[in-house]
């Protein structure tokens, strides 16, 4: 067993599938260091340094970035929650409308129309844009029936 084998790489953050660290002589005086995963081939940066970069591209490639607190984490689905409400009645946090999971946050911003209406900021999850459900105007938009969430143990009452 070399010391390649002992480093511990987590698996790909996309796919789940192996990683493989790949090092070598880069230059004269330089080497280079770069984990990629086995399966959908996605990677990291290349590191290239004097000294024995390997330990700088396995904490890259090992960094995570915290999990939103808007999604539930392993163990955990999302449910239901009341009946459906018109979007201006939503309450913080994920909702449906039709395929599309979506956020309400708890802030609003004043519409451009005359008089302004107060209009609550919603964001799409996957897209991260700004939540109108096929509508263009605040009056409509607030109309829109969608589905409040929640999160629950998986398995659980
Ligand atoms: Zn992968």
């Amino acid at each position: 067993m070399t010391a390649r084998d002992a480093i511990a790489l987590k698996p790909c953050p996309f796919c789940g599938g192996k990683a493989k660290l790949c090092t070598g002589r880069a230059a004269e005086d330089a080497e280079f260091a770069q984990v990629i995963c086995t399966d959908c081939r996605v990677q990291i940066d290349y590191f290239e340094d004097a000294y024995a970069p390997t330990a700088d591209a396995v904490a890259a490639w090992n960094r995570r970035a915290a999990a939103s607190p808007h999604m539930p984490a392993d163990g955990w689905v999302l449910v239901p929650e009341g009946g459906p409400v018109e979007l201006d009645d939503c309450p913080e946090g994920l909702f449906l409308f039709g395929g599309t999971l979506a956020v309400m946050t708890e802030y609003a911003t004043m519409s451009k129309t005359v008089p302004p209406m107060r209009q609550r900021d919603a964001y799409i999850v996957e897209s991260g844009e700004y939540f109108w459900g096929g509508t263009s105007r605040t009056v409509d938009r607030a109309k829109l029936m969608v589905q409040p969430l929640a999160s629950r143990p998986k398995g659980g009452a």
